[in-house]
């Protein structure tokens, strides 16, 4: 991007994919965004109508239905598609992480093709639903950080071999398909199972998706004190999660 023009995060279907406070994760995008002096728009992006022109496109968590009808409109917009080739990042929660894989099923079992910007694929899982604390070491994306953020979700996700899980599970299940594995990510595109709002909770991961877009910035000290402290406690109180064998 020319950073004479304001930095554009697109919202999309915050009229479905907003049960689950992941709107948080947009306001705190901008935010740092704005901390750090850059322009920052932020724009929704509505049924098919979502803007060609966004630097960051964010999806939050929703139910079942609204997902699959969220899912429906994107395909047919074309936007998400669009944007990869540009090379703008796409940033996915729960249900937002897996309408960006290749297909995922609704409670009744129907297959729902999902955008395919991610090698996963969803389908129910057969225990009862992941709800809880997580805690997950991010691997190659930014080693050394420990994940922390809360799931609610009924599916369950396969990476392929096209894209790679964002973490390793320490506590609670991310993509709960036995294989101990934390969201995805393939070049730009993010998915992770985790709430919170995830990136309030990690501004690190935060960061790293500005830098996509902004190049490096310097530390938010003060503001991340806070985020520290609420890690802190949120990782502590994981320490009674179990995964699932
Ligand atoms: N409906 C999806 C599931 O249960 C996503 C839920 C969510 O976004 N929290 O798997």
């Amino acid at each position: 991007m020319t950073l004479d023009s304001a930095v554009r995060i697109i919202a999309l279907a915050p009229d479905l994919l907003g049960t689950y406070g992941d709107a948080g994760n947009v306001t705190v995008l901008a935010q740092r965004l704005r901390w750090r002096g850059f322009p920052t728009e932020v724009v929704e992006g509505i049924g098919r109508d979502v803007p060609d022109s966004g630097d960051i496109y964010v999806l939050g968590g929703g139910e079942d239905g609204p997902q699959a009808l969220a899912a429906r409109e994107m395909i047919e917009s074309g936007a998400l598609p669009r944007a990869v080739e540009r090379g703008a990042v796409i940033f996915g929660v729960c249900a937002g992480y897996q309408l960006l894989g290749c297909s995922f099923l609704d409670t009744d079992d129907n297959v729902h093709a999902g955008l395919g910007l991610l090698d996963c694929t969803t389908v129910r899982g057969t225990g009862p639903r992941n709800v809880g604390e997580v805690v997950a070491n991010i691997g190659t994306l930014l080693p050394g950080h420990v994940l922390s953020g809360f799931e609610n979700h009924g599916g369950v996700t396969t990476v392929g071999g096209g894209a790679t899980p964002l973490a390793t599970i320490v506590a609670g299940n991310g993509n709960g398909d036995g294989s101990h594995t934390e969201g995805a990510w393939s070049g730009r595109v993010v998915g992770t199972y985790l709430h919170g709002p995830v990136l309030a909770r990690n501004p690190d991961l935060a960061d790293l998706l500005l830098e996509w877009v902004v190049g490096p910035s310097a530390p938010l000290a003060d503001a991340d004190a806070t985020a520290e402290a609420l890690r802190a406690e949120r990782i502590q109180a994981a320490g009674g999660s179990r995964r699932r064998a």
